[in-house]
């Protein structure tokens, strides 16, 4: 234990996911050896993303205006919707070059034992974009693991009887995984096999 600012620096890099004790100090200490000015860059940076970045009002994919890249590039179509968890994943699939769709980020995965279920998701969001009757299929590309699966079956329940197409990322994902760390031919290849569910 070390005494004021850079104790209280430990304990707020270990609050941050996947940052160990042992790393929180280690970081620390960086910061404190390291260039006034390359110290404040990072501190901008930080103070930056909670200033700049929002949630798209369309997708809610991240985004630095009220819509965000994806959304406002003309030349996607209206017509197929990719459904994912989080930002990240969009990130993800944009590296195949597979889909020139829109997106649509829930915000998570249902999860009973978290106790997240479909109203803590942007599933009324997703409805209510479909209603408009632009979308004819809705692609389901939710993690391949039971959090995701479950929503994926959710999802399929809720759209099917509105006459719009649902079909999932083929087999060849990791099951158990993260889309994320798919690489990018794997992904690429389960975008183009999916199947209507
Ligand atoms: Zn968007």
């Amino acid at each position: 234990m070390y005494e004021g600012a850079i104790q209280d620096l430990i304990d707020e890099l270990g609050r941050l996911p996947g940052v160990g004790p042992k790393s929180a100090q280690r970081i620390a200490f960086h910061v404190l050896s390291a260039d006034p000015a390359d110290v404040n860059r990072l501190a901008g940076a930080l103070r930056k993303v909670k200033d700049l970045v929002r949630f798209c009002t369309s997708c809610y994919n991240v985004a630095e205006s009220e819509q965000c890249r994806i959304c406002r590039d003309p030349r996607r179509s209206d017509e197929v919707v990719c459904v994912v968890e989080e930002p990240k994943d969009v990130v993800a699939i944009e590296r195949t070059g597979e889909f020139r769709g829109r997106y649509h980020v829930l915000g998570g995965a249902i999860n009973p034992l978290e106790g997240i279920g479909p109203d803590n998701l942007r599933i009324r969001e997703l409805m209510a974009r479909l209603g408009t009757g632009t979308v004819r299929e809705l692609i389901l590309a939710t993690d391949p693991n039971t959090e995701g699966e479950a929503t994926a079956t959710y999802l399929a329940l809720m759209v099917k009887p509105m006459g719009i197409a649902v079909t999932r990322l083929a087999s060849g994902l990791p099951v158990g995984g993260d889309l994320e760390y798919a690489d990018e031919i794997t992904l690429g290849r389960a975008f183009e096999g999916r199947r209507a569910v």
